[in-house]
């Protein structure tokens, strides 16, 4: 453990910093953000009102929108001279989530994503080649920092140019890979094609996230790579990678709770739920001095975690995220997210880990297609076995998600890889 005095505080011990450290961000918001001042002042909420974390669900939500309707730096609680960097979200439609950072957020970021990479067994003897997007995107900038504090000697290599990374793992002697899991999985399989045995490099450790991923993609990734793979999630309003991280225990991911205070709320009443239950997840930046958050409703859908965990640390954990609601299909009344399917395709084990949802609307009814890919030598075989493929899959994808879909095995390598975030649905309806 990096921060052992921390990570192993007592309940009461966390629940008093993050009072103390909350009633300054609501001061520092209040002081310095005319939105969130308005917020207040239409509630009646005095910053004073807020004297612990059970004050929380006074306090007003933030959300995407009011990011957009405040773009780009309206929600800066520090004047421009005090930002060192910004970053932005992808934002597909319109303008972008801009977030922005002094240089002592920075440092504190850098010491959470070095906790983080500590947290997976990595050290300063690792070798981390870090895969994902450098540039406005959080994941390349946030993991190259924290590698960096932690000591390790860093590749920070970026997104894409395949082949080149996987030679650069063997002649580097990389330890821990870094990225999404839909890239580690796309280096996996170029690896096997250039030749490389990645079992028998150095690769010991993955840390993937920035995109849902399924358990069992993990079983796949590990014996692909052999390693251990390990989730971490964040994202841009909050910080970015470094919110939450999974330990070696591998049973979901403990919130930096000295940084951040979680919620899981029900996301028709917003009425904060108990430990235990499914909802969406809510933080509340308890650090961050030029873009501190109040509850921000990330829109992905996880269930928080009370009991203690083998590892000995305290932070409550939160399972797997599933996806975000915007990502959340909705099949004749069904909720399904792509990981989902994701999970039960790869239990069957019969096709290829790539695949991509088509969804279409004929009439009113909603048309899920899944198209994955199979083998060469499945591909080359008889119509009769792809036929009973397709029957295999169809079944098993109503018996346990309880949607019925059409599935379409199309051949090896026509899916898209991905080298960041990959793009599971097709959406071909007119909304
Ligand atoms: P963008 O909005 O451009 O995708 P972000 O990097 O801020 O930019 O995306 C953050 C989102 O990515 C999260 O809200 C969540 O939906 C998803 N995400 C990040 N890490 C994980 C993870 N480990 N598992 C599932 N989803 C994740
Ligand atoms: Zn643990």
């Amino acid at each position: 453990m990096l921060h052992p005095e921390i990570e192993t505080m007592s309940r009461e011990g966390i629940r008093e910093l993050q009072g103390i450290r909350l009633q300054e961000t609501v001061r520092r918001v209040y002081d310095n953000v005319p939105f969130y001042q308005k917020a207040f002042r239409e509630i009646g909420l005095e910053p004073g009102d807020i004297k612990s974390v059970d004050d929380l669900s006074k306090l007003p939500f933030t959300v995407k929108q009011d990011l957009r309707d405040n773009y780009p730096f309206d929600l800066f609680a520090v004047p421009k001279s005090e930002l060192v960097r910004v970053h932005a979200s992808s934002g597909t439609t319109g303008k972008p989530i801009v977030v922005g950072y002094t240089q002592n957020d920075i440092n504190n970021w850098a010491d959470l994503m070095a906790r983080c990479f500590a947290m997976a067994g990595a050290t300063k003897d690792d070798t981390v080649q870090i895969a994902y997007g450098y540039g406005l995107f959080t994941g390349g900038l946030g993991c190259h920092y924290g590698a960096e504090r932690l000591g390790a000697t860093v590749v920070p290599i970026s997104g894409g140019n395949t082949k080149r990374q996987l030679m650069l793992m063997q002649d580097f002697g990389t330890t821990v890979l870094a990225c999404t899991p839909s890239y580690a999985l796309y280096l996996a399989e170029e690896a096997v094609h250039m030749g490389i045995d990645l079992p028998a490099s150095q690769l010991r450790i993955g840390v993937f996230g920035a995109e849902p991923w399924s358990d069992n993609m993990r079983k796949e990734l590990e014996n692909k790579m052999g390693i251990d793979a390990y989730n971490i999630y964040g994202l841009s309003e909050v910080i970015g990678p470094g919110v939450s991280m999974e330990c070696q225990c591998k049973n979901g991911m403990h919130i930096n709770e000295d940084y951040f205070i979680a919620e899981v709320v029900d996301p028709e009443t917003l009425e904060p739920l108990p430990y235990g239950q499914k909802g969406e997840l809510v933080f509340t930046s308890l650090l961050k001095e030029a873009f501190p958050v109040i509850r921000y409703r990330t829109r992905d859908i996880s269930v928080l975690i009370e009991e203690k965990c083998d590892c000995g640390r305290t932070f409550v954990r939160m399972e797997r995220v599933a996806g975000r609601t915007d990502d959340m299909l909705i099949i004749r009344g069904v909720n399904v997210f792509p990981s989902q399917i994701e999970s039960v395709l790869l239990a069957i084990g019969e096709t290829e880990p790539h695949y991509q949802l088509v969804v279409d609307r004929k009439g009113a009814m909603d048309d899920l297609e899944i198209w994955v890919e199979v083998s060469d030598k499945m591909f080359s075989d008889e119509i009769r076995r792809l036929e009973e493929l397709e029957r295999k899959l169809r079944n098993e994808i109503q018996s346990v998600l309880g949607i019925s879909a059409k599935i379409k095995l199309v051949e090896p390598r026509t899916i898209p890889r991905s080298e960041g975030k990959a793009k599971r649905i097709v959406d071909k309806r007119e909304l």
